[in-house]
């Protein structure tokens, strides 16, 4: 298991080698996420012994249990809470988490200010909506999200780093590769209005296992990946 881990990750990080090669990006640049929802702790630590040390979690109480595993291990993990949450979860969020990149409404980010147990700034992300023709995918609209920016822009608990987006399950690639262009541009619009420094870039989390690839062409800077470092998840 600790070999195959290994050897997962050496492909995946030459595979963002060369891609990133192809479209004139520096690999330096992209950051890899290993999403290990639903993993075993021997996994995690397996990904840990090759240098891994960011990990993604989708789950509050999931994550709270893995924290507290690794709590000696809290200088080399950052742990990114990557998916969905409820509102009544938001008291559980501390600053043993590094970020999170699934907030979608001024309504989640309020709660988190008020319930949270953060003595210093959080790292979030704003998980745009990728897809505004699906309803059923979670994210914040574009029409909304200018909102939500400036809310969090004027938090002193909430530290806005970038955006993050979810690729619709069937589609094809190109019209995959269309809709995560747009999401670029509009991120990068919400962003440049800030912020206008050159050397001063949001973070673009976009891509997971099986199209990393075309996110890293569409401009992304952090992939997100669970079966193709882990295996299939245990359900
Ligand atoms: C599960 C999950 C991933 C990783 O998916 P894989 O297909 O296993 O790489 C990435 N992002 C989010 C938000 C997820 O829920």
């Amino acid at each position: 298991m600790e070999n195959e881990i290994k050897n997962n990750l050496l492909n995946i990080h030459n595979s963002i080698q060369q891609t990133a090669i192809q479209f004139k990006r520096n690999p330096a640049d992209i950051k890899l996420i290993a999403v290990s929802k639903f993993q075993d702790s021997a996994k995690i630590q397996a990904a840990l012994d090759c240098e891994q040390h960011e990990f993604g979690e989708n789950y509050i109480q999931e994550w709270q249990e893995k924290n507290k595993h690794f709590l000696n291990y809290t200088q080399k993990i950052n742990w990114h809470i990557i998916g969905n949450i409820q509102k009544n979860k938001a008291k559980y969020i501390n600053n043993n988490i590094f970020c999170i990149q699934s907030i979608d409404s001024v309504d989640l980010a309020q709660e988190i200010e008020k319930k949270a147990k953060l003595d210093k700034k959080i790292n979030v992300l704003i998980q745009l909506k990728i897809d505004e023709t699906d309803v059923n995918k979670s994210g914040i609209s574009q029409e909304k999200s200018y909102a939500l920016r400036d809310y969090i822009l004027q938090s002193n608990k909430l530290t806005l780093q970038g955006f993050m987006g979810i690729g619709p399950l069937e589609s094809e690639m190109a019209k995959r590769k269309e809709l995560y262009f747009s999401f670029t541009d509009h991120a990068l619009k919400l962003w440049k209005e800030i912020y206008s420094t050159p050397t001063n870039n949001p973070i673009l989390s976009l891509g997971m296992s099986t199209d990393f690839t075309t996110a890293i062409e569409c401009g992304s800077n952090m992939l997100r990946i669970g079966s193709a470092i882990f295996g299939v998840r245990p359900s």
